[in-house]
């Protein structure tokens, strides 16, 4: 029998002090926040939990290639190890270094968007929706009912409904420059999607002779859980589900912020020769030089070590167990939380644990600023303040309100979390006395990150 506690598979070799605050100053800072936590300086934060996107702790070996890192303005060896590590697990012939995600969005949108063209998708993450509508392109969402009822277990819950995505292409591939797969599916909460349903997905491109692109982010978490739920995986290394998803595209967008384990980076990859030219070209107009990108090479260099670690099973098993741990905590406290618990954060359902604030007052919001005055602890409404409003100034309740705790990569420890457990039950026991907020400044788009609040009054 393996032991039963997992732990983390590394120990500490360097420490960033945490700031210890008392309520009273959490409170005064979240007041001159406007009770927005994204205009919180960072100080202010016990637990940083607002996103996975580049924020996690490099390894020792990361740091040596950083030291490595050969700032060559062309053909330096830090892009070739790049390179190398890129191909390892992504074989495509065409690797284009970009300075984060979105870039690579940007450039591979303006070779193939376009206005009459449309993009589906498991769900577009909000940076590659905007990039594609950025175009004049149309994005549109296929993935399973199943994602969209936040109580329901289901082990792939980022697959794409097959039929719909056949029956779409069967009207309009013509207007498809290329069907995406988003591994992990962020916006469905981190959730997971199945060898065989890309696959499925890979089978009707070529019924309709369309390419496959991955939104590949998370790509090492999606292959862990292909490797724990998937009949027939489970033996397999988790580097070769990763080559087997990769033989399935025509190219890839990617984030190394995420699984690259990298503080910034990530690039687009593609079999076609021409396509690739084109990208290129678009890439030394707004990113640089074809081998840098957008990167310095001690960048590269951090990137291709993170490439190897990031598909170790022993840090893949803690990964996924230490945010599986927190959603347990939560849910052990009677929270509720969206099931199952995906690979990078923990979602509460923040209207279901605040029935008595309406959508229109900003659940999602109210528990947030609670749990930073609480215990410091920083999250990210995802619910009606992110998406309420519409280009036509109308207001409407989100689909759902929710609260996300992201889990920065390897950077918290167990206690870390049991205190995090801890602050969210609290909270929690006096969910009744939380009240909803105004808004009372608002940009005219994506507000959730500027808009100003104030508490209404109890
Ligand atoms: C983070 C992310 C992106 C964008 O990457 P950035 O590095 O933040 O620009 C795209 N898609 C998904 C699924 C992501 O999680």
């Amino acid at each position: 029998m393996p032991p039963r506690t997992i732990i983390e598979p590394f120990r500490i070799h360097s420490v960033e002090p945490l700031r210890m605050t008392s309520e009273a100053e959490r409170r005064e800072a979240v007041i001159g926040a406007g009770y927005n936590l994204f205009s919180l300086r960072s100080e202010a934060v016990l637990i940083d939990l607002l996103t996975d996107s580049g924020t996690g702790a490099m390894s020792s070996e990361q740091w040596a290639g950083i030291q490595r890192g050969d700032e060559a303005y062309a053909g330096s060896p830090s892009w070739y190890r790049f390179e190398a590590a890129v191909k390892t697990l992504f074989p495509m012939p065409h690797v284009i270094p970009t300075h984060q995600g979105r870039a690579a969005e940007k450039i591979l949108m303006t070779a193939i968007g376009g206005p009459g063209r449309v993009v589906p998708n498991n769900t577009h993450f909000d940076t590659t929706r905007a990039n594609v509508e950025a175009t004049g392109a149309e994005a549109v969402d296929l993935v399973i009912p199943e994602a969209l009822d936040p109580a329901l277990e289901h082990p792939f819950k980022g697959n794409m409904d097959l039929a719909r995505l056949d029956a779409f292409l069967a009207e309009r591939a013509r207007d498809v420059p290329a069907v995406f797969v988003t591994i992990t599916n962020n916006s469905g909460g981190g959730q997971p999607v199945s060898l065989e349903n890309i696959r499925g997905v890979r089978k009707l491109c070529d019924a309709h002779g369309v390419p496959l692109f991955l939104d590949a982010c998370r790509f090492a978490e999606n292959a862990w859980f292909i490797r724990e739920r998937e009949p027939g995986q489970g033996a397999r290394d988790v580097a070769d589900i990763v080559r087997d998803i990769a033989a399935l595209a025509d190219g890839m967008t990617m984030s190394a912020k995420k699984d690259g384990l990298a503080n910034i980076g990530g690039w687009l990859a593609v079999r076609d020769d021409e396509l690739a030219a084109r990208c290129r070209n678009l890439l030394i107009l707004t990113e640089g030089f074809p081998t840098y990108g957008g990167l310095a090479g001690r960048d590269l260099d951090a990137i291709a070590q993170g490439l190897q670690e990031v598909v170790e099973h022993d840090y893949l098993r803690y990964r996924v167990r230490s945010t599986g741990y927190l959603g347990d905590g939560l849910r052990q406290a009677g929270i509720p939380v969206m099931r199952p618990v995906g690979g990078h954060a923990v979602y509460i359902d923040a209207r279901a644990l605040l029935p008595h604030v309406p959508p229109l007052e900003y659940p999602g919001q109210a528990l947030a600023v609670a749990l930073f005055v609480a215990g410091g602890i920083r999250s990210c409404e995802i619910g009606t303040v992110m998406f309420g409003r519409h280009p036509d100034g109308s207001e409407r309740p989100a689909a759902l309100d929710l609260v996300r705790l992201a889990v920065p990569r390897r950077t918290y420890t167990q206690s870390h979390i049991d205190y995090v457990i801890e602050i969210c039950a609290e909270v929690a026991s006096r969910a009744g006395d939380l009240r909803g907020y105004r808004i009372v400044a608002e940009p005219p788009a994506l507000r959730h990150f500027t808009a100003r609040f104030e508490p209404l009054a109890s």
